[in-house]
């Protein structure tokens, strides 16, 4: 174990989902308003059905109401643009989430776009992006909100820090940079194209990690005290049981690093807190209401 503080994504996540609780209660006790959450499930992938039941019990833990549909994996594209027309127009719905992979006869860009923007809670939606991107208010995807947020946390001014993020999903490495120049960072992208990866990532200040390849971020790519935040969740067998790592090597880079989110317990929790940040953020905006304080 090195000496990098670790950036307890676990804790920090039941700080945020407290507070939209709090809120929840203040909207409820002065507007009569409870705010709510569609997730919907497509197919029986395990992981997505693991995902979408901690959805479905963090969003009642915050008081809000939670709406779960789950469709047959055989189900149409048809029938999935179908559910979701019905929810952005049910009242009682302010996010819609639509959980991704959806099986392969399901377009998920056509999925995406037709959730009205304003319920879009995973900021996925082609005007969600573009307001990001031209930095207008908008809903942000909830992964890079989440790492930003530790990263606020811990550094407090991010401006002119020089940031590597490592992946450019449009779920995570692209809106990340968004965010992060937002925050005027230096923002540099790095992919499976770029030469040099080692090199590039050892000129960061804060170091994104998202390509979803076990521990292949090492210590010696690190800058030393550089933070660190872990996006990656992968399954490796390890002494024949099955474990999860992130797609930084935990052991050698916190000897270098001055800050590393933890897999499990760092980015993951965070994750699910923005999605209800973002939840209750939805339902304000489409009531024309102020957020609470
Ligand atoms: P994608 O597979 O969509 O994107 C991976 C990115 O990494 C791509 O841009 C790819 O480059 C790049 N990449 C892949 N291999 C290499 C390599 N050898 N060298 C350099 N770059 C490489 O993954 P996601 O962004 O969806 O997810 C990334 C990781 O984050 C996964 O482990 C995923 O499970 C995890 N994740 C975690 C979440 C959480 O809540 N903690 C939420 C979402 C994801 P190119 O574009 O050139 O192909």
């Amino acid at each position: 174990m090195g000496s990098a503080k670790i950036i307890d994504g676990k804790a920090f996540a039941s700080q945020v989902r407290a507070d939209v609780g709090r809120k929840v209660s203040i909207l409820k006790e002065s507007q009569g308003i409870t705010p709510g959450l569609a997730v919907v499930l497509v197919g029986n992938d395990p992981a997505s059905e693991v995902y979408v039941r901690n959805k479905g019990k963090s969003t009642l833990e915050a008081g809000m109401e939670s709406y779960e549909y789950k469709m047959d994996s055989t189900t149409t594209q048809e029938d999935v643009l179908a559910r979701v027309d019905i929810l952005n127009e049910d009242k009682r719905v302010n996010g819609i989430l639509v959980q991704l992979p959806l099986p392969k006869q399901v377009d998920a860009d056509a999925v995406i776009s037709r959730i009205n923007p304003e319920k879009d809670v995973d900021g996925f939606h082609i005007s969600n992006v573009g307001l990001l991107n031209t930095g207008q208010e908008c809903l942000t995807p909830c992964t890079p909100l989440g790492c930003l947020l530790m990263l606020k946390d811990y550094f407090g001014d991010l401006s002119g820090k020089h940031a590597v993020v490592l992946g450019r999903s449009n779920i995570v490495g692209k809106p990340m940079g968004s965010l992060l120049l937002r925050e005027n960072c230096t923002v540099t992208t790095v992919h499976s194209r770029t030469i040099d990866l080692a090199i590039q990532c050892q000129q960061a200040d804060i170091l994104i990690a998202a390509v979803g390849k076990p521990e292949m971020v090492k210590g010696d790519w690190i800058k030393p005290g550089a933070a660190v935040i872990d996006v990656g969740i992968n399954r490796v067998e390890k002494e024949g049981k099955t474990r999860l790592v992130g797609d930084v090597e935990f052991d050698s880079v916190s000897e270098v690093a001055g800050a590393i989110t933890p897999v499990p317990g760092g980015v993951g929790p965070m994750t699910i807190a923005c999605l209800l940040k973002n939840t209750l953020t939805a339902a304000c905006r489409q009531l024309r209401i102020p957020e609470p304080e």
